[in-house]
């Protein structure tokens, strides 16, 4: 029996009782009312939450779920964009900033499918001039269904090989942020440490910190945020890897 035969075959019975008692007593009316009052009630709070139910999965349809990397096939510079969404969307700019902010914007128009993945080719000019690594920041404009947006930064490392090249690419900071004080202008074998920094906002933040702590220690140049000898090689040698 279906659960819809069964609220049947126990509101009927109910609904006759309630005729036959209201020939002999009146105020069962008033009960019968109130109960409808109550079935209502319930049948509002549910087409409530049913709609409810239906908005959120709407959104859902609407909302872009985008994840990208970047790939580097020796020469080359790839980003792999997965659309994980339910509908399309649309890719129209790729801005990409340098370790030394220097800015690079490119427009596209390149239709992602939902469930799929495309391979969108990043021209190589960022990484110019940047001998031994660079550091990348990457942010993607897009337009769904519904709005447009873009993507949360995401930083990456560039390694170059010889004439100037890139040859690997990896996720997150690995850079050689070089620094000079700013009183005396000592610099070139100064490095910020990267340790637990993801973004170029907490990078600049500590930049910043960093030089004017070499300004007030000068001719000392100490501070907590400067690479060590020590860091630079074992960076150097993981690069090599
Ligand atoms: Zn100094």
């Amino acid at each position: 029996m279906s659960r819809r035969q069964k609220i049947r075959f126990a509101v009927i019975p109910v609904a006759v009782a309630f005729c036959v008692f209201s020939f002999w007593w009146p105020q069962v009316n008033v009960i019968a009312t109130l109960l409808l009052l109550y079935i209502t009630l319930e049948y509002v709070l549910a087409n409530q939450e049913n709609l409810d139910l239906f908005r959120h999965q709407l959104e859902r349809q609407e909302k872009v779920f985008l994840h990208y990397d970047l790939i580097c096939r020796n020469g080359p510079l790839y980003l792999q964009v997965a659309n994980l969404g339910i509908s399309n969307f649309l890719l129209t700019a790729i801005h990409v900033r340098t370790q030394d902010l220097a800015k690079f914007n490119y427009s596209i128009h390149q239709v992602v499918q939902s469930g799929k993945s495309q391979e969108i080719s990043l021209p190589r000019d960022a990484c110019a001039n940047h001998p031994l690594s660079v550091d990348l920041e990457i942010v993607l404009d897009f337009v769904g269904l519904d709005a447009r947006g873009e993507t949360d930064p995401r930083c990456f490392n560039i390694g170059m090989g010889l004439d100037n090249i890139p040859y690997k690419a990896t996720e997150g900071l690995n850079g050689l942020w070089a620094v000079s004080c700013p009183r005396c202008n000592f610099g070139g074998m100064l490095f910020m440490s990267l340790t637990n920094l993801t973004t170029f906002a907490e990078a600049e933040a500590r930049k910043r910190q960093l030089v004017a702590e070499l300004g007030n220690s000068c001719p000392n140049h100490q501070s907590e945020w400067l690479m060590g000898m020590a860091d630079v090689d074992a960076r150097q040698e993981r690069q090599a890897r």
